[in-house]
């Protein structure tokens, strides 16, 4: 029968170096969450020191975690051991694997958790030199849900500075169905927006070449036309020029910058942001278009 090993804990608790020490030798696979995580932004073109907007970070956690399931589920079918370093701090995220991993093989499942005194987390975070203070940790360290044997494993070690004790609490079957439900609807909510994006960044590269109505928001022009004939013909619009949804020029060639709503925002408040008491209705109207680009230019606007 083949194992599964997950070693999970807070940053700097020692995973990385008890997995090292225990298992490099053996005949296992090592599979790193963090790993994942760096692939999945890396994939996505994130650097290192990018501004990720949380659900970005979200969704590269989530594509990281089924990479990472789907690997694991690979190596247990061909009998192979499996160590598995992760984060894990909550039951449901564990028994969601566990689930998959029992439904694939007849494997043997445990898992580390890793408790390090405070001297020796202490000095492991000076020795990585990382911007999380001690306090951090211990206030991180605080969500953690240690595992239970309802979750489905065989066996759980709490590793306090390298020393391994058995620490079987008592079962808590009532977490399980639960914990099920909230992952199978956490999945579902995850797959809804994924189509969602899909579509919208569809319908954005599709704004390159497609025709659409463009509106002149100082004389009233309006045309019909792809982004290039509007770009040959001088108007300001996106994705030429500024982008949708944003507030910047939406004008023909004929006219000036200088009359838009942009400008005078941009010039004759103090902070330039558009608060939309302060426009007139035909600003609002304006204002509006801009906010639901690009959908608000598909159809012609009708006539109020
Ligand atoms: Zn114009």
């Amino acid at each position: 029968m083949s194992k599964v090993i997950f070693v999970i804990g807070a940053n700097a608790t020692g995973k990385s170096y008890f997995i090292k020490e225990r298992y490099n030798k053996q005949n296992i696979i090592i599979l790193d969450v963090f790993d994942y995580q760096q692939r999945a932004y890396d994939a996505e073109g994130y650097g290192e020191n990018d501004a990720i907007s949380f659900y970005a970070r979200y969704r590269c956690l989530m594509f990281a975690n089924l990479q990472l399931l789907s690997d694991i589920l690979k190596n247990v079918k061909n009998g192979q051991d499996v160590v598995v370093e992760q984060t894990f701090y909550k039951a449901k995220r564990r028994i969601s694997f566990i689930d998959e991993i029992r439904k694939t093989a007849d494997v043997s499942i445990e898992v580390y958790v890793m408790f390090p005194s405070d001297k020796v987390w202490e000095s492991n975070l000076k020795k990585r030199n990382c911007a999380y203070t001690m306090e951090n940790m211990k206030k991180e360290a605080e969500n953690i849900e240690f595992p239970n044997p309802s979750e489905g494993f065989d066996a759980i070690y709490e590793v306090i500075d390298g020393a391994i004790k058995l620490r079987m609490n008592k079962p808590t079957p009532e977490i399980v169905e639960p914990a099920r439900e909230e992952i199978k609807k956490e999945r579902q909510e995850f797959a809804d927006k994924e189509e969602k994006r899909l579509q919208r960044k569809e319908l954005m590269a599709s704004m390159e070449t497609r025709p659409f109505w463009h509106y002149c928001e100082v004389c009233g022009k309006k045309k019909y036309m792809t982004a290039q004939q509007a770009y040959e013909e001088g108007w300001d619009y996106p994705p030429r020029m500024e982008k949708f949804g944003l507030l910047g020029p939406r004008k023909c060639g004929d006219c000036r910058l200088t009359d838009t709503l942009f400008w005078k925002i941009n010039t004759e408040q103090k902070i330039p942001v558009v608060i939309d008491k302060t426009l007139s209705n035909r600003e609002l109207q304006i204002w509006n278009r801009i906010k639901n680009e690009p959908e608000s230019l598909l159809n012609k606007e009708k006539i109020k």
